[in-house]
């Protein structure tokens, strides 16, 4: 929707300030960098940090979901470095996060017992031996005795201890002396400046990056390079986590589309004027949300929901659809309405390049669903190069079952979207030299 708000003209953007040396250029994000098959690895010891963090589901009986966690994409797409190693007889040590644990409890709740446990089944491996937590001394024993060929020992949870959030040094100080190889396949925790992805690399004269990562830099490179006609996708629920990338577009005077929809939808139409209900408005963002559209909006780049479903606030039901964008007092947006999807879907007719991130609405709860599989079925039969990023969207698509229609669905929403925005990640940049 393209609603006449009252836009500020005091722009904090600088479009000709944007130096075309400030960003990596994508031919050169894998400049002095080595990957995993220019490295000997033959019954070396090898670090491989993967992103192996999937929602753990508990039945009633507090059993955890084991085909959940095995049909994972995470976990599948990471298969491939690990056979590599093990086919080369590579001994393993696994370093993954789950979660943001804080408490006591949170610990317990996640570790990484169940996936050790699956991806011993995905591989057909005797075992995969578990530490009791990430960095101590018992740890330090395990891994200096790592001596059988094509072993595999996974380190606990990294984020039980807090060097790994605050990038420091422990990690290093303990394999630097028992492992040989740094690889890193975790791509969707690579925007993360986090001591397994970023200071401990920096240790190893011997570093890499996997077949996984390379590939979803390499999808993502099309959509940077391509001067085919762009459309950015966005839903979902964070606000400060998409912004960015926009704001990224807008300064490269990228010629795309953006599409809003999900909760992010309202901090744009409120900023744009309409009056929407604040449940789902983040207004730390309102501002930089304004003064994007203000730019947006002058070259015809955005389209924002002409309509919602919308549900009464605290409430399950009725659920109803909105006449307009404004929504009443005392409702709260859900999906975005039949009007937004038809706009949506018309307007994307022509696209050669797509990328989606966030679902259209609350699409878990039935009745919510309409807007987010009604536009994966506009990017399933498209001719278009579709890519969608982020974990509920990939579980959206899953639900409509039409992911092998798409070009590529990334295991990282934020990393993808970051890497759209910086050309480069913290953990891309940690492998260099
Ligand atoms: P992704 O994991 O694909 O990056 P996000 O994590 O940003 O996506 O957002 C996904 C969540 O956003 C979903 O759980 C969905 O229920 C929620 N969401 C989408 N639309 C709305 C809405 N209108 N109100 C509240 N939550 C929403
Ligand atoms: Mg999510």
């Amino acid at each position: 929707m393209e609603t006449e708000g009252s836009m500020e003209s005091n722009s904090k953007i600088h479009l000709d300030g944007f130096k075309k040396g400030q960003v990596l250029n994508s031919e050169f994000v894998f400049r002095d960098i080595r990957f995993l098959d220019d490295l000997e690895v033959e019954r070396k010891s090898v670090f491989l940090r993967l992103d192996l963090n999937i929602p753990i589901k508990r039945t009633l009986k507090n059993e955890v979901d084991d085909s959940l966690i095995s049909k994972n994409d995470r976990l599948q797409k990471s298969l491939p470095t690990l056979r590599y190693l093990l086919e080369r007889k590579a001994k393993v040590v696994i370093g993954a996060h789950l979660g943001r644990p804080k408490t006591k409890e949170d610990k317990e709740r996640l570790s990484l017992e169940p996936i050790a446990r699956n991806l011993r089944e995905c591989l057909n491996l005797e075992e995969v031996l578990l530490t009791e937590s990430p960095l101590s001394s018992a740890s330090k024993v395990l891994l200096s005795g790592l001596k059988s060929p094509g072993q595999v020992l996974m380190l606990e949870n990294l984020r039980w201890d807090i060097s790994e959030e605050q990038n420091l040094s422990s990690l290093a100080l303990i394999l630097s002396e028992c492992v040989d190889i740094y690889i890193n396949d975790a791509f969707g925790a690579s925007h993360r400046k986090h001591a397994s992805l970023c200071n401990l690399p920096r240790s190893f004269q011997r570093r890499g990056m996997g077949f996984l990562m390379k590939k979803e830099i390499e999808v993502l490179n099309k959509i940077s390079k391509s001067q085919d006609s762009f459309a950015l996708i966005l839903g979902g629920n964070k606000v400060r986590d998409k912004i960015g990338v926009i704001r990224s577009l807008v300064e490269k005077k990228r010629d795309f589309l953006l599409l809003v929809g999900g909760a992010m939808a309202y901090t744009f139409l409120l900023a744009n004027g309409a009056s929407v209900d604040p449940v789902n408005v983040e207004r730390e963002k309102l501002e930089e949300a304004r003064d994007l559209l203000y730019h947006l909006r002058r070259q015809g780049r955005v389209l924002l929901p002409l309509d919602h479903r919308i549900l009464p606030i605290g409430e399950s039901g009725p659920l109803r659809l909105t006449e307009g964008p404004e929504i009443e007092e005392g409702w709260r947006g859900v999906d975005i309405g039949p009007k937004t999807i038809k706009l949506y879907r018309d307007s994307l007719q022509d696209r050669k390049v797509m990328f989606w991130n966030g679902p259209m609405g609350i699409f878990e709860k039935e009745g919510c669903e309409e807007g987010t599989f009604q536009m994966l079925d506009v990017l399933s039969k498209s001719d278009a190069f579709t890519v969608i990023g982020g974990g509920d969207s990939a579980v959206a698509a899953q639900k409509r079952e039409c992911g092998e229609k798409m070009d590529h669905i990334s295991t990282g929403g934020g990393a993808s979207l970051e890497y759209l925005k910086a050309a480069s990640l913290p953990g891309i940049e940690a492998l260099r030299g």
